[in-house]
């Protein structure tokens, strides 16, 4: 993205509302140098959590969100995706050094293999008050291809093994690929089990019957400071809005 672009953003951004918190996501951290939205540089994390902790940030739990005492300009809800073990071991050490919240949706399948979390580190990131959790299917499936034969592996048998695992309660979704069609939104909606359906396209849509569905905008390895600063003032909403535009509302997705 080209500086005279992020100018329009700044400058469009003035104009288009941003619904706080401004929600952002992660997946993979590592030593080594990053890639794109999947994998980010460690020293960039650092750096980025103390920008947010010297601003005086505010981040929350998932269940925090709810408390409208808690919103102000500075809050802002961090998730990270999929349960890669380098939230435990990169990501849970600088949020206890910069006292920083942050939230991890967790794929059922993933847990306990090779590069991703076991049941034991998401019990003690639990239990530290710094980290809740969310559910991001079984297996990583495109939410627009679950249905009734697949519901209860997908969704609710995932929800049931993070509780007898945890103790925590799942009220938090995340669709992989952040894919998802009309269908899946009142699927979720109608069997009521998430009170919040997230999305990566930042377009907070407001609320359904029951769920909420909440936007939100991907960190990238190659951002600056800057970029990352544009993005938690929720200066980058003002893309999605065009990009919605464009498609006639169609857009799901990035
Ligand atoms: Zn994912």
């Amino acid at each position: 993205m080209n500086l005279i672009t992020k100018k329009i953003i700044e400058f469009s951004s003035k104009f288009i509302p941003v619904s706080k918190p401004v929600h952002i996501y992660y997946h993979d951290v590592t030593l080594d140098s990053g890639m794109s939205f999947m994998r980010i540089n460690y020293k960039k994390i650092e750096e980025q959590f103390m920008y947010l902790s010297k601003n005086n940030y505010q981040t929350l739990l998932f269940s925090e969100q709810e408390n409208d005492k808690l919103i102000s300009q500075e809050t802002i809800v961090i998730s990270f995706d999929d349960g890669f073990v380098s939230n435990y071991e990169f990501v849970f050490p600088l949020a206890l050094k910069y006292k920083i919240k942050f939230n991890i949706f967790l794929t059922l399948d993933y847990i306990g293999t090779q590069n991703y979390l076991t049941w034991d580190m998401i019990n003690e990131m639990y239990q530290s008050g710094y980290v809740e959790f969310g559910a991001h299917t079984k297996s990583h499936i495109d939410s627009r291809k679950i249905n009734d034969a697949n519901f209860a592996s997908e969704i609710i048998n995932v929800n049931d093994s993070i509780h007898k695992n945890s103790k925590i309660k799942v009220d938090d979704f995340c669709f992989p690929f952040g894919m998802y069609n009309e269908n899946i939104l009142q699927y979720l909606d109608n069997k009521k089990v998430y009170r919040r359906l997230y999305t990566s396209d930042m377009v907070n849509r407001g609320s359904m019957n029951y769920s909420k569905i909440v936007g939100r905008i991907g960190i990238r390895d190659e951002d600056t400071l800057k970029d990352f600063e544009r993005k938690v003032k929720g200066h980058y909403s003002s893309i999605y809005y065009f990009k919605r535009l464009r498609s006639f509302g169609n857009y799901h997705g990035i």
